[in-house]
């Protein structure tokens, strides 16, 4: 009789969690995320990237055969989880020969998609090679407020009509929401819709500025304290999105401009072909069609990882950082310079350290008044 043998199986998060204990605190990129393209049928009104969706821009993108130089070069370097993302990634007129060539280059695949433009072809194509992972964005399930924020009328419907596609495929995905101040009244309403997938309900927050620096994106932020509602109202279901290290809340931050998990273990690929340690990093790049992956990494790194303050910003002693979601690129198209707060990132670490630590707190703008100079 033949020795039959079964291949155990692991939980993603646990699987996950492994690798990120094993490797996350080394020098050893273990995930990359690919934007394939900045076209996309939508334009939502928070979306940082559609500045780029247009014909001019995206003769700039990357070719086949670039992309497929880089997916070799990825699999050299032994990467596991590859994003791919956009854009929407199903407008991209060579998905599929993308997708099956990291398929095939053996990637754990995860497919970042805004679910409209989901067909019965498409769910059989990734039937007969499943990705890890697909992630649907789901900001709303009111068919008038989807449509006004996607701008594309008709949009809501064809959501359903992909998600219904998708509810009966057996394929692995999950939604991702983000929180705003148009649809805040409507995420029980979002949680209802995930649940009755048998999905988990998670929200984030954190809304930047477009690719260009257009800050338009920036006035469907939430106000700081209906952040620190929608907390306690939906059971704290929210992601947590800080890049910040937070185990240690009280401890002094550190004198890195980048105090975030930046540079450690992914790497981000812009539709230009641009390397970088995160999609929201744009202060240091380089051009893949200059550098090889590994030199680009290199050289990318350790310049993030060298940057330190050198002004007296009071992001560099402050009481909250641990709370914080700045990010030095979101800081130079706000605020002028990658060193300076951003009002709106201290609102709201404020808000969450007052409801974790139970101790008096100074503002950090106010510390930079008494300091005898004046708040930005
Ligand atoms: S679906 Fe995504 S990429 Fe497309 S416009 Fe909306 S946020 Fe931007
Ligand atoms: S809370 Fe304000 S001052 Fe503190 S690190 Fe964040 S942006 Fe800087």
């Amino acid at each position: 009789m033949p020795d039959v043998r079964t291949i155990p199986s692991v939980e993603y998060k646990d699987f996950s969690l492994r690798l990120h204990d094993r490797y996350g605190h080394r020098d050893r990129v273990i995930k990359a995320q690919l934007e394939l393209t900045y076209r996309c049928n939508l334009h939502c009104v928070h979306c940082y990237t559609d500045p780029y969706n247009n014909r001019q821009d995206i003769r700039k993108e990357l070719s086949l055969n670039e992309i497929r130089r880089i997916l070799d070069e990825l699999a050299d370097l032994e990467i596991v989880f590859l994003n791919l993302t956009g854009g929407e990634i199903f407008t991209h007129p060579h998905f599929f020969e993308i997708y099956d060539y990291a398929y095939r280059k053996g990637f754990l695949l995860m497919l970042y998609t805004n679910g409209t433009i989901v067909t019965p072809a498409i769910i059989e194509r990734l039937k007969q090679a499943p990705p890890f992972s697909i992630d649907i964005s789901c900001h709303s399930v009111n068919d008038a407020a989807f449509d006004r924020f996607t701008q594309v009328q008709g949009s809501f419907r064809n959501f359903m009509k992909g998600m219904e596609l998708l509810r009966h495929s057996g394929l692995p995905f999950c939604f991702k929401t983000k929180a705003m101040n148009w649809n805040k009244g409507e995420l029980p309403q979002i949680k209802a819709f995930v649940e009755s997938f048998g999905q988990p309900f998670g929200f984030t927050t954190s809304l930047s500025p477009r690719l260009n620096g257009d800050l338009s994106s920036l006035e469907h932020r939430l106000a700081p304290e209906d952040i620190g509602a929608l907390e306690v109202q939906l059971d704290e279901a929210q992601e947590t999105e800080s890049c910040q290290e937070a185990t240690d809340w009280s401890s002094p931050p550190s004198e890195r401009l980048y105090r975030c998990g930046c540079a450690t273990n992914t790497i981000h690929i812009s539709a230009w072909g641009e390397l970088g340690t995160c999609t929201l990093q744009y202060e240091r790049r380089a051009s893949l069609r200059d550098y090889s992956v590994k030199e680009a990494i290199e050289k990318v790194f350790g310049e993030i990882r060298s940057l330190r303050y050198a002004t007296d910003s009071p992001c560099r002693g402050c009481q909250v950082h641990a709370f914080c979601d700045k990010k030095p690129t979101d800081a130079r198209w706000e605020r002028g310079h990658v060193e300076e707060p951003i009002p709106y990132d201290c609102d709201v670490a404020m808000f969450r350290a007052k409801r974790v630590l139970n101790q008096t707190l100074i503002h950090p703008l106010a510390t930079k008044q008494t300091n005898g100079r004046s708040a930005p």
